[in-house]
Formats: structure tokens, sequence, C-alpha cells
């Protein structure tokens, strides 16, 4: 699927003032997540995408969502987020004996059944990193939605570029769906409220995610971030 190029491809460096003109933020400017062409930046109307002219990554779209409106969602993101590690994610009857597991405890299991690997990824990818998305984001929105520019902006930003990545709840559903369905055969599984608590999740950070991070960079540069 083709999508409009709105941002022209520069072949030249761009001019800056002395002493260190390489140092110098540069707003106006796009950098390719993937390929680290530079673009010069334009405005979109709502609903256009604008992709990498070398490499077609997505560098930005128009969100429906206003920034504080970001900022509502991954606040309710961490809410969804603690439920759905708190509450039952799966039921299990067998031969009249009725089991309620939570997330941290099927991870426990897993790892006390030699799958300790399997348990790290687990808390990493959909519990660690899918926190760490959503409080960076509480943190840097939090601050924009008094104009203000947060301390360590550029960490943040690095570190949530980092934790985007390697959130996977949506990894985590689809597995756990599967064994329900697996399961069924064998035992009675319901799913619990912590299933529909981190399916709620990965909708709210499917839509979180696809804001990108180019809005904020270039809110915290107009801030005075260097
Ligand atoms: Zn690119």
């Amino acid at each position: 699927m083709s999508a409009p190029s709105l941002h022209s491809p520069l072949t030249a460096p761009t001019p800056a003032g002395p002493p260190h003109p390489a140092l110098v933020a540069q707003p106006q400017l796009v950098l390719c997540d993937e390929c680290d062409a530079v673009h010069e930046r334009m405005p979109l109307e709502r609903g256009q995408v604008a992709r990498c002219q070398r490499c077609n990554a997505l560098l930005g779209r128009a969100h429906v969502v206003t920034p504080n409106g970001q900022l509502a969602f991954a606040l309710a993101g961490l809410i969804f987020l603690l439920i759905g590690n708190m509450v039952p994610l799966v039921t299990l009857e067998l031969r009249g004996i009725k089991l309620s597991v939570t997330l941290p405890h099927a991870i426990a299991l897993t790892w006390q059944l030699g799958q300790p690997l399997v348990a790290v990824l687990t808390v990493a990818t959909a519990i660690l990193f899918p926190f760490l998305l959503l409080a960076l984001r509480v943190y840097v929105l939090g601050f924009f939605a008094w104009d203000l520019l947060p301390p360590g902006f550029k960490w943040a930003m690095r570190a949530l570029r980092i934790a985007t990545y390697w959130s996977m709840v949506e990894v985590l559903m689809i597995s756990a769906m599967v064994a329900i369905v697996r399961s069924s055969g064998l035992a009675g599984v319901t799913p619990g409220l912590g299933f529909f608590a981190y399916a709620l999740l990965t909708l709210l950070l499917t839509s979180i995610t696809a804001a990108g991070l180019h809005t904020m960079w270039k809110r915290g540069s107009a801030l005075g971030a260097g």
C-alpha cells in the first residue's frame, strides 16, 4: 500500500550557524528511524501518513488524537496493565477443582516448570516494556500538558523508542488465545477479567504507538530541548 510521501529528502547538509553546526537542534528536519535519511518536515492533513522516500518506513501521521488525548490513553493503559496483573487471566477447571491464575502467577509457574527464558521474556515483553512505554509517555506528555520540557527529555525519548520496540502485548494475547482454545478439550478454561484488561490494553497500545514519536520530539525541540 502506498501512502503519500510528504517529506522531501535533502541531498546536502543544512547550513547552520557557528560554532557547532552539527550540534544545533533542527526541529524543521525529520530523521528516518530505519535508514537515517533526512527529510524536511511538512504539515500533514488529518488522516495523512508520511513515509521515508528511501525505505518507505513510517515517518509520522496526522494523528486524530490530541497530545492530551494520548496522555489520557497512556494513563488508561497503565490502569489496564495494573488490573491485568492483579486479577485472574484465566480460570481452569479440572475434575471439579477450580484454579484461577494471574499473569505473574502463570509466569512463576513457567519458571518453576523449567522454562526460565520464556518466563523472563514474558515479564519483559508483556509487563516491563509496556509499563515503561506507558509511564514514559505519561511523564513526557504530562510535562507537555503544562508547556514544560521534562527533565531528561532526550533520555526519556530514547528509552521510549526502545520500550516501543520491545513491548509485545499482542503476542501475549495471541498466545493466551491459542492456549485457551488448545486446552479447552482437556479442562474447562474460562478467560478471566485480566484477559479482557489485556485485550483492551492491546487496543490502547496500538492506538498510542500509531502516533509515533516525531510529534513529541518536535514539541520537545520547540520547548527548548537542544
Ligand atoms: Zn528510511
